[in-house]
């Protein structure tokens, strides 16, 4: 692919993962200069040559299949479109004249392809030569017959917004052709901590009396990590031990509400914001009625939503596992994101 200088020198991301075996070429001043630096680049053992302009993203395997096929049959071929308006020749001052035979008219597409010597003979012509539209006219100027494959009326040449729009109503928006893609995302998120004698017991960045707490490096509140592991997991982002290890000095009593805030920030720079979160805290006590509201708002502060987006609710384990017994508080929650 030839690719202007800089362009090349700086290939973009989405062509260092295609499928096919691709070499980036510096491309020149001139088309019939950059299709020349590509062709030194083609294997020598090739026969056939299949030149296409990227500016005409919708071409068909077919298309390109018919125009290889007319190539290996007669040497050189292109696809071409028949006119369908009437063509008129019009002079500086906008004057017609003269009405060309719209049967003899064919609007060049690419791909162009050519037998490797036809396209050589086109290209050392177009050396000295003013610019060439296409190959085509090299290879005609050459001395070659060129013959036309019917184009595609969707193979359009993108070069202005309105051909961008175009292009769009006929292979649907990004968001018609996966709206997986740019809608909603769901995650979730669990965390579960041992209920110990000296620590405060902190959950949704709220301190709750009672005469334990949970056990953890960071302030351990089960509740933030929770939440924070389901807005990271709606955005694909990993999850709170990759972004806050508990190996970095920085988290230790670290406020898990700060990292909240902070995963909020990495989900919103990965183009997501968060719709709602619904949290269940099991623990067999204390209470959690009262703190119930002070949390969803404490939690809605650090994700920047409104406090109706925020859902708390208590539950007990009947009195069953090491939560049951009162030993630990362990956490669900659920998130829903929209691209934003
Ligand atoms: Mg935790």
């Amino acid at each position: 692919m030839a690719l202007p200088p800089d362009l090349a020198g700086d290939v973009p991301a989405y062509l260092k993962t295609t499928v096919k075996p691709l070499a980036v070429i510096d491309g020149g001043a001139r088309r019939q200069d950059s299709v020349a630096n590509a062709f030194a680049h083609v294997a020598s053992r090739a026969d056939i040559v299949v030149i296409h302009d990227a500016a005409r993203p919708l071409v068909s395997a077919d298309l390109i299949r018919r125009t290889l096929d007319a190539a290996v049959e007669y040497g050189a071929a292109i696809a071409a479109q028949p006119a369908t308006d009437t063509v008129k020749r019009g002079n500086a001052d906008g004057v017609i004249i003269g009405t060309l035979p719209r049967d003899e008219i064919f609007l060049a597409q690419t791909p162009q392809a050519f037998r490797v010597g036809i396209l050589r003979d086109a290209l050392a012509l177009a050396r000295g030569m003013v610019e060439a539209t296409d190959e085509a006219a090299l290879a005609e100027r050459a001395g070659h017959r060129v013959h036309l494959v019917a184009g595609d009326a969707q193979n359009v040449k993108i070069t202005t917004a309105e051909d961008l729009a175009l292009a769009e109503q006929l292979v649907g928006s990004p968001a018609q052709r996966d709206p997986g893609a740019t809608m909603l995302r769901v995650g979730t998120g669990y965390d579960l901590h041992r209920l110990v004698d000296g620590r405060p017991l902190r959950l949704g960045g709220v301190e709750i009396p009672f005469d334990k707490g949970l056990a953890g490096h960071s302030d351990a509140d089960a509740v933030c990590h929770a939440v924070t592991d389901a807005i990271l997991g709606g955005a694909g982002a990993g999850d709170i031990g990759r972004h806050f290890p508990d190996s970095e000095a920085a988290w230790k009593d670290a406020d898990s509400l700060v990292l909240l805030a902070r995963a909020t920030d990495i989900v919103r720079a990965a183009g997501f914001s968060v719709v709602n979160i619904d949290v269940v805290v099991v623990a067999e006590r204390p209470k959690l009625v009262p703190y119930i509201d002070v949390m969803r708002a404490s939690l809605a502060g650090a994700l920047g939503v409104a406090i109706d987006r925020v859902s708390v609710k208590g539950k007990t384990n009947e009195g069953m596992d090491s939560t049951g017994a009162g030993a630990s508080i362990a956490v669900h929650a659920v998130a829903l994101l929209a691209r934003a």
